[in-house]
């Protein structure tokens, strides 16, 4: 049996999954190394769901994801059948020429370590494991798939920030991130309800990232991701749009280091800064403290400020979609996400919404609104299957 694996290697974390490639893609394993240089622990099921691993490591037996993907690899070699054929990774910055996914090789491993800066906390993680395997497997076929890739294509005029062109021919433009998960959910939006699925789509993968994409006839017309993976809405420790000023601020007048404000905006922010309390909504929803409602109550609004903005890119919207972590498990979030989208027209079925339906508006809602797990990974494995077999 042929086998693709998919590698997701974020911070901390390295997700994985295998999939039996022949003819059609069928799941097989699923895992995930968390704690990597801390308290590494590696659990992996089946596609039934079924424990298959569950252990803990000491940190310093898997310091970085090299050595978790040694593991997992070592795991997979002994104890998961099937005959490896290909590896799709997941990359979050594929800088202003990748529009599609493209075998990697030396030359363009160095061409994606250029974008380093450009996403400093994801980039090197995903870049490592290609890395381990060139050197270790160089026969093996490795395909870079790039969060930033579904949204070229766009109009340019809408990837310029106002500032002297040639930062924009330097790169200093609005790419867009969670492309996988956004191309993945308007396909499968186009299966369910194939006419609203070609419409005009506001999607909301609400993670611990978390952004908004305006996506008509299938593609990325404008989102709130931008330059970096910062801006737009406040994430789970990430800050989101903030005045460039507070950033002068806090340099000159805070005497901040780049490396403070950078540990600041990425790893004390969003609703964990504001909120004092946590970066994970479950937390906020269950607390009494103020600072927990008002992380909350500042998230949904902004949520709903940004929509705005992506309606008017659209000019009109006939589709709401919650996915991810938060729009898919939080029936709480989306009603209170839902009432902030009223003028629009929109308006929620109660009992869909608490059942997690796919499809949750009211009937006379004057737009559908829709949740559709997203994943990321599926998204990898076909983009990869389809590059080996062509
Ligand atoms: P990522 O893949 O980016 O780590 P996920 O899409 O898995 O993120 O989302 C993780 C976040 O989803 C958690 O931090 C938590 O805030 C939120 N989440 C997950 N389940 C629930 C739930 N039942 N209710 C509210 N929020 C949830």
């Amino acid at each position: 049996m042929d086998t693709l694996l998919v590698v997701n290697a974020g911070s901390s974390s390295l997700k994985f999954e295998v999939f039996a490639a022949s003819g059609s893609l069928a799941r097989q394993v699923k895992g995930k190394m968390e704690g990597i240089g801390t308290a590494p622990r590696l659990t992996i099921r089946n596609a039934g769901g079924e424990k298959l691993a569950d252990a803990d490591y000491p940190g310093d037996a898997v310091p970085d994801l090299p050595a978790a993907m040694r593991l997992v690899g070592q795991w997979l070699r002994e104890r998961h059948e099937g005959r490896l054929v290909a590896i799709g990774h997941r990359i979050v910055h594929g800088g202003p020429d990748h529009r599609h996914p493209v075998r990697i090789d030396e030359n363009l491993l160095r061409d994606l370590e250029r974008y380093t800066p450009l996403a400093p906390l994801h980039q090197p993680n995903n870049l490592a494991p290609i890395r381990v395997l060139l050197d270790s497997q160089p026969q093996l076929a490795q395909v870079a798939c790039f969060d930033t890739a579904f949204h070229r294509g766009r109009d340019p005029m809408t990837e310029h920030y106002a500032i002297p062109a040639h930062y924009f021919a330097e790169g200093v433009r609005r790419y867009g991130f969670h492309g996988l998960s956004y191309e993945y959910v308007a396909g499968r939006l186009a299966e369910i309800a194939p006419v609203i699925g070609r419409g005009r789509l506001i999607v909301a993968h609400l993670g611990s990232g978390a952004s908004l994409c305006a996506i008509h006839e299938g593609k990325s017309v404008e989102s709130t991701l931008g330059f970096t993976a910062l801006d737009g809405l406040p994430m789970g420790t990430r800050c989101g749009q903030i005045d460039p000023g507070v950033l002068l601020y806090l340099l000159q007048e805070g005497g901040m280091s780049p490396a403070q404000l950078q540990d600041l905006l990425y790893k004390q922010s969003g609703l964990k800064g504001l909120s004092g309390i946590s970066n994970d909504v479950r937390d906020l929803l269950s607390s009494d403290e103020p600072g927990a409602g008002l992380a909350l109550d500042h998230f949904v609004h902004r949520i709903g400020l940004n929509a705005g903005m992506l309606a008017a890119a659209l000019g009109g919207v006939d589709a709401f979609v919650f996915t991810a972590g938060v729009g898919e498990n939080s029936p709480v979030m989306r009603e209170r996400i839902v009432r902030q989208l009223g003028w629009l027209g929109a308006t929620l079925h109660a009992g869909a919404n608490d059942a997690g339906e796919l499809l949750i508006s009211a009937d006379d809602s004057r737009i559908a609104l829709y949740v559709v797990p997203t994943d990321e990974e599926l998204m990898i494995a076909r983009h990869t299957f389809a590059l080996v077999a062509a």
